[in-house]
């Protein structure tokens, strides 16, 4: 059985054109090694995993090799050539600043560099991660790196290059290596797969490639990994299950909740991602990856920067049609905010779980603002309505009685909003039809806007002989009508009336609504032929009854036939008319109420010193 190699190592690229994403480099080192420009020191900036080492290497063997091509590339054949490839070469040392950070180690160096070298011309000193040294090591190193001789060429390679010091940087050639796209890393996956017989959907290699984050060597030995899991065939979900990522389509479902302003649906949700072993800061940080995706795919000129699994391009782009620029932006902010603050968080669920109940209305709060600068609440789910109080009404005298009824109208209106208002009085004969196809209500509209308003909680107007357009009108329907109002309005009749309410009173019990007592309770009293007072003995009483006003309005008017029928409720209390209610007393009020009636029982108890016990 061959020994394993990890493909990091098995493929490493022998020559510049195999080196993967970075030929602004490889270009730039070939001509001048064709050219004869080399400089003597260099320094290779970038991320991890990005090729450093190796151009490196293949910088060292190139430069070296006997029969370099035309391109100049090694020619792989020559004795250099297979000493490097063998990795006997003695022009070639690395050393590792990370470990060997001291002045001794650079001295060490320093005193090889001196020898000349015994097969080809030139001396490579590779020092890795150089930002490591100490500075002593780095003073000690800087006279050698200034005037090397002429067979030495040093490059220092570092993953941070501002940790470097200026006095090195200025006597460097510099090169940024780039972070390896995710089309690079999985096209040289691709071709690793073919060439181990690998069997890989490319939405796996997608992944890989993500995951890598533009790192060769990490993607690489992920591939291996999953490799010897899956034994060698690798598919979109069991690469996902291998590196703990959550699919996409989980956070497209996300996404539609807090579209739907679905809190349930999303707590749910991240329920089960929970449960299935995904941390809450990961759920974050993929959303927030999604979010961004989004963000990317909204404008077509920033579309090339979605690095998505292929298959999923498309789903990419219709949701980021679906959602706007605020919201994406908003969401992003929050997502940020949760993840910075996800470590302090005692309780990490509930922490994520307030970031989703956030994301859930901020569809909701961008609406409202984008109102522009009045705010204006939408009422976004039909439910559950404010309770609705109307204010007591003042008594009012018979003179007054048409201006009572204007503001009856007035209150009725406004608190019905835009909801159809039945007609107060109307023109046709009383016709029940006519009710139901919502004749409107007659309002002279630019002529009560000529008129100062009359509202409820004004009653200093309240006795003014001023009439308003609604009552100029009223009046008008009452003569023109030709004795027509006299039929259509029938006058008030007590017994009609007590009639009507009591068959108010059965509606109310077989829906169980509480106001049934209220309304068993109250007094009523007729004002004059079109108005009523209910009297009742408190404020809660009265809402009760002012609850069912709109219902009791229709139900009456019909009922009793007058559709200009008016009714005011009202509280007086120690009404004397009331009936009385049979209270409880405890044993200390029987006893007082006792001798209140029979004083003789005190002084009973008083003689005979008796003690009560209550
Ligand atoms: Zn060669």
């Amino acid at each position: 059985m061959d020994k394993f190699i990890v493909s990091a190592r098995k493929y490493r690229p022998q020559t510049f054109d195999t080196v993967v994403g970075q030929s602004h480099i490889t270009t730039t080192l070939k001509n001048a090694i064709r050219h004869q420009q080399l400089a003597h020191a260099f320094l290779f900036c970038g991320p991890r995993g990005v090729g450093k080492t190796t151009c490196a290497r293949i910088l060292a063997k190139t430069i070296n090799c006997e029969k370099p091509t035309k391109d100049g590339e090694a020619c792989d054949k020559c004795q250099s050539c297979q000493s490097f490839n063998d990795g006997a070469s003695m022009n070639y040392f690395e050393l590792d600043a990370a470990s060997n950070n001291s002045v001794d180690n650079i001295r060490d160096l320093v005193d090889q560099v001196r020898f000349v070298p015994q097969t080809g011309k030139y001396k490579v000193y590779v020092i890795d991660e150089v930002h490591m040294l100490s500075s002593s090591a780095f003073n000690a190193f800087l006279k050698t790196l200034e005037e090397p001789p002429s067979y030495a060429i040093f490059i220092l390679a570092t993953t941070e290059k501002h940790k470097i010091l200026p006095t090195i940087l200025s006597r460097c050639q510099i090169f940024d290596f780039k972070r390896i796209t995710i089309n690079d890393t999985v096209h040289h996956l691709g071709e690793i797969c073919g060439k181990e017989e690998i069997k890989a959907e490319k939405a796996a290699l997608q992944i890989i490639a993500q995951k890598s984050e533009g790192c060769m060597r990490d993607a690489l030995s992920i591939l291996d990994k999953i490799v010897s899991f899956t034994n060698g065939e690798l598919n979109y979900t069991n690469t996902l299950e291998h590196l703990n990522i959550l699919d996409a389509d989980l956070y497209f479902k996300l996404l539609s909740y807090m579209q739907q302003q679905d809190l349930a649906g999303a707590m749910l949700l991240y329920d089960d991602i929970n449960r299935k072993g995904f941390e809450g800061d990961l759920v974050i940080n993929g959303f927030a990856e999604f979010i961004r995706n989004l963000l990317v795919c909204k404008d077509e000129k920033s579309a090339n920067l979605l690095e998505v699994v292929e298959s999923f391009r498309d789903k990419y782009v219709a949701a980021a049609k679906g959602v706007s620029f605020p919201f994406l932006i908003s969401t992003l902010n929050i997502l940020n905010e949760a993840e910075i603050n996800y470590k302090a968080a005692r309780n990490k669920r509930l922490h994520v779980e307030l970031a989703l109940i956030k994301l859930c209305y901020l569809q909701q709060a961008l609406q409202i603002t984008a109102e522009g600068n009045t705010v204006i609440k939408k009422k976004l789910i039909e439910g559950a309505q404010a309770f609705r109080v109307s204010p007591i009404k003042l008594y009012s005298s018979p003179q007054s009685k048409i201006r009572n009824q204007k503001s009856e109208t007035e209150t009725q209106k406004k608190e019905y909003g835009n909801l159809p208002v039945k007609p107060i009085a109307s023109l046709e004969k009383n016709d029940p039809e006519e009710h139901k196809t919502g004749a409107k209500l007659i309002i002279d509209a630019p002529a009560a806007s000529n008129q100062q308003p009359v509202t409820p909680s004004d009653p200093a107007r309240a006795g003014s002989n001023k009439l308003s357009a609604l009552d100029k009108i009223r009046k008008q329907i009452k003569g023109n009508g030709s004795g027509n109002g006299d039929s259509t309005n029938k006058p008030l009749q007590y017994e009609e009336l007590i009639k009507a309410w009591a068959d108010y009173i059965v509606l109310l019990k077989q829906k169980r609504n509480p106001a049934a007592q209220p309304f068993e309770l109250a007094l009523l009293r007729i004002k004059d032929e079109n108005s009523f007072e209910a009297v009742t003995a408190n404020n809660i009483e009265q809402k009760f009854v002012e609850q069912e006003r709109n219902h009791l309005f229709h139900f009456l008017q019909e009922k009793l036939h007058n559709r200009i029928l008016q009714f005011t409720v009202l509280v007086e209390e120690k009404s004397s008319d009331r009936p009385a209610i049979e209270l409880t007393l405890t044993a200390k009020e029987q006893f007082q109420k006792m001798t209140e009636e029979f004083p003789l029982i005190k002084e009973l108890k008083d003689r005979l010193r008796l003690e009560l016990d209550y």
